[in-house]
């Protein structure tokens, strides 16, 4: 009969891809306390514990309580509480396709802790930090576009675990006289909105309206789908394999450490070595609560790209849902000055080619123009409303 109940009992598993959890203690048959894993740099530092995704099985109408702890980080080499507040309530799922907020949660600040308290709908649930969008999500998307005759896709290298890096073209009719953005999707793992929005962004690209059409008509968009997949696959947080910041190091580009960048570097200096330009170029990414746009280097080329940097940042104001918390900024040289392997993908583009290179953050607390927190849905809308944004703000 004990081993019955034991058997009965709700279990966590995290053996799925994007899965990822530390220590898990079990403080009664419904109360958990689940450490989030974290993961450190080549150093050891900047840990950052912002992404856990696990599966409850054996769930039954008892609640649960799950305590999600180990939340502590460093960023930048200064030490945090941890990403994990009362701003970040999890995703829960059903079926493990769609998702929704939990909405019974509480945050205590001094352990710290986010205590979840589920009441389950079904036997089988799956919590996450953000709504997962894993490799399998891109072979789905990759299968649905590929016959596409405005579509081209090349494998550009490998990752550090092997997996194929991609380079997607859509552009429909003649080359000449079109403008060039890329777009970079998922430069750190555990920012899965930014993938749902690279998706919304590519569905739009290839649809069939006549908006569409004169979306690649007018302009060749290069696009960098899953930057990371080694890190999506296993549930990392923002490091390769062998510890790297995927968006730091682009002033060392070391194949062997971290072949990634190597491949994404390289296909840049392939397209401009064949005499090709670069109107602009956008790397999304997703914090906490903060949103907003960062422009090139050196206050916008110098002067040269600022006209452009404004023209983006307006546009998106006044035409998508991008809600920044400050105004439009220009990027460092570096991030950190003096240390090598500290610049970031527009900052390290800008030193060797001049790119004019943009970084977005959105948001994964509330977002006001939204009123609420931001969901599948929400993030496919923007990446519809990011390609005709940017469209229209290269035109000129
Ligand atoms: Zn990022």
């Amino acid at each position: 009969m004990l081993l019955l109940a034991a058997l009965l009992a709700p279990a966590i598993h995290t053996d799925f891809e994007g899965g990822s959890l530390g220590k898990i203690e079990k403080v009664t048959d419904t109360h958990f306390r689940l450490s989030v894993k974290g993961e450190s740099d080549q150093d050891n530092r900047n840990r950052q514990a912002n992404w856990y995704s696990f599966r409850v099985d054996g769930a039954s109408s008892q609640p649960l309580t799950l305590d999600i702890v180990n939340l502590p980080g460093e960023y930048n080499y200064k030490p945090n509480r941890g990403a994990i507040t009362k701003d970040t309530p999890p995703v829960i799922s059903y079926d493990g396709t769609h998702w929704e907020h939990v909405t019974t949660f509480e945050y205590d600040p001094d352990e710290p802790k986010l205590v979840l308290h589920v009441q389950p709908r079904g036997k089988r649930l799956w919590i996450a930090h953000c709504p997962p969008y894993t490799n399998v999500n891109l072979a789905a998307l990759r299968n649905q576009i590929k016959a596409n005759p405005d579509f081209h896709e090349e494998a550009i290298g490998k990752t550090a675990g092997g997996r194929e890096l991609y380079l997607w073209t859509i552009s429909h009719g003649a080359a000449t006289g079109k403008k060039v953005i890329w777009l970079m999707f998922r430069q750190h793992s555990w920012e899965s909105g930014s993938s749902w929005v690279g998706e919304g962004a590519v569905k739009t690209l290839l649809a069939s309206t006549p908006e569409s059409v004169a979306l690649r008509d007018r302009v060749i968009w290069k696009i960098i789908p899953l930057c990371d997949p080694d890190g999506v696959a296993r549930g990392g947080v923002r490091f390769n394999v062998n510890g790297f910041d995927l968006n730091r190091n682009w002033d060392v580009v070391d194949p062997v450490k971290m072949p990634e960048i190597t491949a994404q570097r390289n296909a840049v200096a392939r397209w401009l070595k064949a005499g090709n330009q670069i109107d602009l170029l956008l790397s999304l990414h997703n914090t906490e609560t903060g949103e907003y746009l960062e422009g090139p280097p050196d206050n916008g080329g110098n002067g040269k790209f600022k006209p452009l940097a404004e023209r983006v940042s307006q546009t998106l104001v006044s035409q998508t849902t991008f809600a920044p918390a400050r105004p439009l900024s220009f990027a460092e040289q570096t991030t950190t000055p003096g240390k090598p392997g500290r610049m970031t993908v527009i900052q390290g583009l800008y030193k060797e080619f001049g790119i004019p290179g943009f970084l977005m953050e959105q948001r994964i607390s509330d977002n006001k123009k939204l009123g609420h927190l931001p969901e599948v849905p929400d993030r496919l809308k923007f990446g519809e409303e990011l390609v005709k944004a940017l469209a229209k703000a290269v035109a000129n």
